[in-house]
C-alpha cells in the first residue's frame, strides 16, 4: 500500500469526527475543544519490536496494546481519555495486517470514547507510538506526589503476569493463557482512575514493575513504603510458583498496567464500594513510611531483597 492509501484507510475506519473534534484527520493538524473549566491531560507512548514486543506479535495485539499503555497513562492522572494520535512507522505491510491492527486500536478507542484524530505514517522498523489526550477539572487531577507516611499502598488486579508470560516465551515455554492476555490484552483501568479524586493521596500505573514505581511514588512524595509480600495480589498461576521465582515477578515485573495508589487510612473505608462498583480487585499490600526508598517484608518478618528492580530501558 501506499502511504496515501494507508492513511486514507485508516481515516475511513476512525468514521466521522465527533463533537470537540473541529478538524479531524486529514489537515495538518487536529483541532480539539477542551470543555469547559477543564484542563488538557497529555501523554505519549512507543512500542518497537524488539523491545516492547517479540517480532511476529498479531496485528490485533499490537492495535490494544498502543492504545492501552496510553490509556492506562491518562488513568493513573484520573483523567477522562478523549482524543489519540496514532504515529506508524511500518516494514512492507498489507492491507490485511493494518485492518487486523485498525479493528483492534479502534474497538478499545470505542470503549472508552476515544476518537482517533490524527498521526504520522511512514516506513521504517515496526514502532507505533501512540498520543493520548484526556480531559480532567483542576483539583481532581492525580499525581505522584501526595503520598504521606502512614498512607496505605493499595494495588489493582494481579501483578506478575504479563511478566510471566514474557519470561516464559523467552524460555520457549508456553506461557499460561491468563499470562498471555495479561501481556497483550491489558485493560487499563481508566474507571478506577476517574474515581480516584478526592479518595488516592497519589497515583502511580505500574508499566516498570511494582518496586520501581512505588519508589518513583516514595521519591516524588518525600517517603518510604514497606510492601508486604504475602498480601501482594497474583492469579492462580503465578500462585503456584516457588517463592523464587513469584516474588521477583510480582516485584520487578513490568507490563502491569495496574494502578498503586497510596491512601490515607482514614478513607480506607471507600476501598470496599470502590471494589463493589468497579468490580474491580484492590489489594492493601503496604502502607508508607518515614523510612528509605520502598523495602519488602517477608512473612516470617524477614527483609527480602529483590535483585531485581524493575525495567531500565538504558540498564
Ligand atoms: P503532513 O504531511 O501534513 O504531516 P500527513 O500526510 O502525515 O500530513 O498526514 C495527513 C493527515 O493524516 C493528517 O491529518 C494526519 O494527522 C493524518 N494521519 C497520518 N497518519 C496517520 C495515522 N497513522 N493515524 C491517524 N491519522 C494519520
Ligand atoms: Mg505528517
Amino acid at each position: 500500500m501506499r502511504e496515501f492509501e494507508l492513511i486514507e484507510r485508516i481515516r475511513r475506519r476512525a468514521g466521522a469526527a465527533p463533537a470537540g473534534v473541529a478538524v479531524g484527520i486529514g489537515d495538518d493538524a487536529a483541532v480539539l475543544e477542551l470543555p469547559p473549566g477543564h484542563q488538557l491531560v497529555a501523554t505519549t507512548d512507543t512500542l518497537n519490536e524488539g523491545v516492547h514486543f517479540f517480532a511476529g506479535t498479531a496485528a490485533g495485539d499490537l492495535g490494544h496494546k498502543a492504545l492501552a499503555v496510553n490509556l492506562s497513562d491518562l488513568a493513573a492522572m484520573g483523567a477522562e481519555p478523549r482524543w489519540a494520535l496514532l504515529s506508524l512507522s511500518l516494514p512492507e505491510i498489507g492491507p490485511g495486517w493494518l485492518d487486523e491492527f485498525m479493528d483492534a486500536f479502534l474497538a478499545l478507542a470505542g470503549r472508552h470514547h476515544v476518537a482517533l484524530v490524527g498521526g504520522d505514517t511512514c516506513a521504517g522498523p515496526l514502532s507505533l507510538t501512540v498520543t493520548a489526550l484526556g480531559v480532567v477539572e483542576p483539583g481532581r487531577v492525580l499525581t505522584r506526589t501526595g503520598a504521606r507516611p502512614g498512607d496505605l499502598v493499595v494495588v489493582s488486579g494481579t501483578l506478575g503476569d504479563a511478566a510471566l508470560a514474557v519470561q516464559q516465551l523467552e524460555n520457549g515455554e508456553t506461557p499460561l493463557p491468563e499470562a498471555l492476555a495479561a501481556l497483550l490484552r491489558p485493560q487499563p483501568r481508566v474507571a478506577l482512575g476517574a474515581r480516584l479524586a478526592g479518595v488516592a493521596s497519589a497515583v502511580i500505573d505500574i508499566s516498570d514493575g511494582l518496586l520501581a514505581d512505588l519508589g518513583h511514588v516514595a521519591q516524588a512524595s518525600g517517603c518510604g513504603a514497606e510492601i508486604e509480600l504475602e498480601r501482594l495480589p497474583c492469579s492462580a498461576g503465578l500462585a503456584a510458583l516457588p517463592e523464587a521465582r513469584r516474588w521477583p515477578l510480582l516485584l520487578a515485573g513490568g507490563d502491569a498496567y495496574e494502578l498503586c495508589f497510596t491512601l490515607p487510612e482514614e478513607r480506607s473505608g471507600r476501598l470496599d464500594a470502590l471494589r463493589d462498583e468497579l468490580g474491580t480487585a484492590l489489594t492493601v499490600v503496604g502502607r508508607m513510611d518515614e523510612g528509605e526508598a520502598v523495602r519488602c517484608r517477608a512473612g516470617d518478618g524477614t527483609l527480602y531483597t529483590c535483585d531485581r528492580t524493575g525495567y531500565d530501558h538504558f540498564a
